[in-house]
């Protein structure tokens, strides 16, 4: 039976960022200085796939650290950063730990850290209960920053000194809703300060604007991405505001559910900061089983960012 033909459109850039890179790479290399057990506190990056690999070759994840015992064996912070209490409480207990907190969240760390020296109380934009919300806020002392995840929520800021502000914000996030609560800041609070724009990562924003040029395109599009990875969800998010009819977000090609998928003639696919590109291909393959595929690239942006391994690994690999 002859297959019915599908155009499919890979956004590019799609999948893993350099932060990401760096922060699996950091697990092997600690697997493989100094064998296994490895511990990391949280998943390394948020992706199934990539967390069960690490597993096999003797990561052992923890939710946090109070459940590492008293081990000569490495224990990894995540790519999304960690409160100054973890590292703090890992020195305590003489944990040699690793921090593999992606240089670009530290960025904002370092930003909190500065306005908060200087005497500002700190907006931060983000999402409640997200790992990288937590560490940051955990930087400063309990009060020093106010969390902020809607234009609403900033029309209900009462803040003790509205001229002495700042805001930063989580790197994961939209582009366009959070150019919409920077300017809602700015209009409230004129004095504010904060970055340029926002701290929105360049793999964020590469991989958004791949997404809002090949979603009006198409028929359908997926995103290769985990539910709890916050970038993943801001994709599907632009794709179906651009108009996309048809939007699922998919950890792998099992997932794909062919009564939706199974009579379109265009397909965009991209993949969140945490997906492998092996998922993506995997997904390629389902669909040139059912359809006879045209595979092309959208390019919008190229990346070169690289980012070397966490200082204490680089020190270990020299020795
Ligand atoms: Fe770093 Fe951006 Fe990747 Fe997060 S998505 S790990 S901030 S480069």
């Amino acid at each position: 039976m002859t297959k019915p033909p599908l155009d499919i459109l890979l956004c590019a850039p799609r999948g893993f960022c350099a932060g990401v890179v760096r922060a699996i790479d950091a697990v092997e290399k600690a697997l493989a200085i100094h064998g296994a057990p490895v511990y990391v506190r949280h998943e390394i990056v948020h992706n199934k796939y990539v967390v069960e690999n690490l597993k096999r070759k003797g990561a052992v994840f923890v939710r946090e650290l109070d459940e590492v015992p008293d081990t000569q064996a490495p224990v990894i912070f995540s790519a999304h950063g960690v409160a100054k209490s973890v590292p703090e409480a890992a020195q305590a207990r003489n944990l040699f730990a690793i921090d593999a907190t992606c240089p670009l969240v530290t960025k904002v760390h370092r930003e909190a850290q500065v306005h908060h020296k200087r005497g500002r109380h700190i907006i931060l934009i983000g999402h409640a209960g997200h790992p990288e919300v937590i560490g940051t806020m955990g930087q400063l002392p309990d009060g020093a920053v106010t969390l902020v995840e809607t234009v609403d929520d900033i029309a209900r800021l009462q803040p003790a000194d509205a001229d002495n502000l700042a805001f930063v914000t989580q790197t994961t996030l939209s582009v366009d809703d959070t150019q919409d609560m920077v300017d809602a800041l700015k209009a409230r609070f004129p004095a504010i300060v904060g970055p340029h724009k926002e701290d929105i990562c360049y793999a964020t924003t590469n991989r958004q604007g791949a997404v809002k040029r090949v979603a009006p395109q198409v028929d359908a599009m997926i995103v290769v991405g985990s539910p709890n990875s916050s970038n993943s969800q801001r994709l599907r998010e632009v794709a179906e505001r651009e108009g996309c009819p048809l939007v699922r977000l998919i950890l792998r090609a099992e997932d794909i559910d062919w009564s939706l998928f199974g009579s379109i003639r265009s397909l965009g696919i991209t993949a969140g900061a945490s997906a492998p590109e092996i998922l993506v291909e995997e997904i390629i393959d389902a669909f040139a089983a059912r359809y006879e595929v045209n595979v092309e690239s959208v390019s919008t942006a190229d990346e070169s960012v690289f980012f070397p391994l966490p200082r204490e690994l680089r020190e270990q690999a020299a020795e």
